[in-house]
């Protein structure tokens, strides 16, 4: 097994785990390989080549939503989360550190989210982060490639080149964010829905007018022309047949689907009481806190293609926006992502190559929540190779091993990226509950076979058992 003399002098005949980007997946996997005892070179092209969506030279920025989803066990990200906690995360750990309010939510403040993890990364003693464009696979292995759904060109080639799929491309769209100051709260109301919450999100009410008014202007928007290979798909999206992720759609694609798809959507009002009538609007348009100072609000579900100037129009039929300043337009992406199946085991582990693993977005693993836990289980299990162990598997009742299982294993004809959901656990014939009841029993369940796992692949650092009971 190939040591490392170079990256710290205390790591001296270490194995070597090379890591390709610094995003979500690649610093958890980082952290993992260098916690279990390997020496780790993590390569991350920023700020010498950019991607279009990352803005910093920070490790682990989130280039979207400040969201990783619900905290709540009872939801697929909340078990998830959950698992990353008992597994000793390190992205999970940060993210509870810099959590902002946001219902139940574990939303982070992203620029203290993400300092953090550079400054772990880059003060421990067996991890070297090297600023660099690595544009072809490295033949010493083991080598984690977590280079996101915006991995440069040459790597894509290169992946191409050794994987003999060609990538997949689609489109991927962020909302745009307003300046708390812009919004005018005498016509917005802070609640959570239902309640749930310390009232985190500002919500702006309409009127069945001026609901309506907006979305006709919305579909009547001129939207931004795409770029690039992007152009060649332009055609699709136009006509609202893009290959979008169906749950990050374009509210203008959304929007041409019918007058009250958006009611009935991102801007549904149950369990919101608009405090001034004391009724439920007819539409809602939610903000979500961005930042810990709260200066910055994100347009819940409304990611958008328009040219900026028609965002700012459309947007401000909206009255409590009728001044918003908006401190980030919306935008759409290129998006990468292998065909999984041909390609990786669920160990997250290359068909081709033992010692090559993948992790992140990449994989066609969706959501913040499940590219860490894809980088845990590749830094794991890259870790465990150097050192002369073999890669393992998470139980298929947790939601990181289902999660794994389904990119390796789905029908590779119709591969798309996927998050966390209950539908991809090991079915329960035991238990008849339904609704939230048979999810928390899930949960339960999962969350002992993590515990078990843990402890059988001698990771069990955190013991405390979680809140919910198997019974
Ligand atoms: C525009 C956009 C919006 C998104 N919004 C959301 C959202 O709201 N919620 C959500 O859950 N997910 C969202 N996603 C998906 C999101 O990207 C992932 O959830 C998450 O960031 C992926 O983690 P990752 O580690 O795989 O990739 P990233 O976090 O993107 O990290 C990959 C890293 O690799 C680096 N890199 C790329 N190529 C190379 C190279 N050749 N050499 C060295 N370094 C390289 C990049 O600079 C980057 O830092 C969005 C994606 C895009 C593109």
């Amino acid at each position: 097994m190939r040591t490392d003399q170079r990256v710290s002098g205390r790591t001296e005949n270490l194995p070597v785990v090379t890591v390709i980007g610094g995003g979500l997946a690649g610093c958890e996997a980082a952290w993992q390989a260098a916690r279990l005892g390997a020496a780790v070179r993590l390569f991350e092209m920023r700020p010498l080549v950019m991607t279009p969506a990352h803005r910093t030279d920070l490790l682990a920025e989130l280039v979207c939503s400040n969201s990783l989803g619900s905290a709540s066990v009872d939801r697929a990200a909340g078990m998830l989360l959950e698992e990353l906690r008992l597994a000793g995360s390190l992205l999970r750990r940060v993210a509870e550190a810099h959590r902002v309010p946001a219902g139940q939510a574990l939303a982070v403040d992203r620029y203290g989210f993400a300092r953090e993890v550079t400054r772990t990364l880059y003060s421990h003693p067996a991890v070297k982060v090297v600023r660099r464009e690595i544009q072809s696979i490295p033949d010493d292995g083991p080598v984690i490639v977590a280079a996101g759904p915006l991995a440069s060109p040459a790597l894509c080639q290169a992946l191409s080149h050794l994987t003999g799929e060609e990538n997949l491309f689609f489109f991927d769209a962020i909302a745009p964010m307003v300046t708390a100051e812009s919004v005018d709260r005498s016509l917005a109301f802070s609640a959570s829905r239902y309640g749930h919450g310390e009232d985190d999100y500002l919500n702006c009410p309409l009127t069945e007018e001026e609901y309506r008014i907006f979305v006709r202007e919305l579909r009547a928007a001129r939207r931004a022309p795409l770029r690039g290979f992007e152009a060649e798909l332009d055609t699709g999206v136009r006509a609202g047949r893009g290959p979008f992720f169906e749950r990050c759609l374009p509210v203008e694609i959304l929007a041409a689907r019918g007058d009250l798809t958006l009611a009935h959507g991102p801007m549904r009002p149950t369990g919101l009481v608009d405090p001034r009538t004391g009724k439920r609007p007819f539409a809602v348009l939610q903000l979500r806190r961005d930042d810990v100072a709260g200066q910055l609000y994100n347009l819940v579900g409304m990611q958008t293609n328009l040219l900026y100037t028609e965002q700012e129009r459309v947007f401000r039929l909206i009255p409590a926006l009728h001044q918003a300043e908006f401190a980030r337009y919306g935008q759409m992406h290129r998006n990468t992502f292998l065909c999984s199946p041909k390609v990786i085991n669920a160990a997250l582990q290359s068909r081709l190559r033992d010692d090559l693993f993948f992790a992140g977005q990449l994989t066609g693993i969706e959501g913040y929540a499940g590219n860490i836990a894809s980088g845990w289980l590749a830094g794991v299990n890259a870790a465990r190779l150097a050192s002369g162990q073999s890669p393992v598997i998470p139980p298929p009742e947790t939601m990181m091993g289902a999660l794994c299982r389904y990119v390796s294993a789905a029908d590779p004809s119709a591969f798309q990226p996927m998050k966390a959901n209950f539908g991809l656990l090991v079915a329960a014939e035991s238990c008849t509950l339904r609704g939230r009841e048979r999810h928390r029993w899930l949960a339960a369940r999962g969350l002992t076979r993590m515990q078990e796992f843990l402890r059988e692949i001698g990771l069990s650092a955190v013991t405390e058992v979680p809140d919910v009971r198997c019974d």
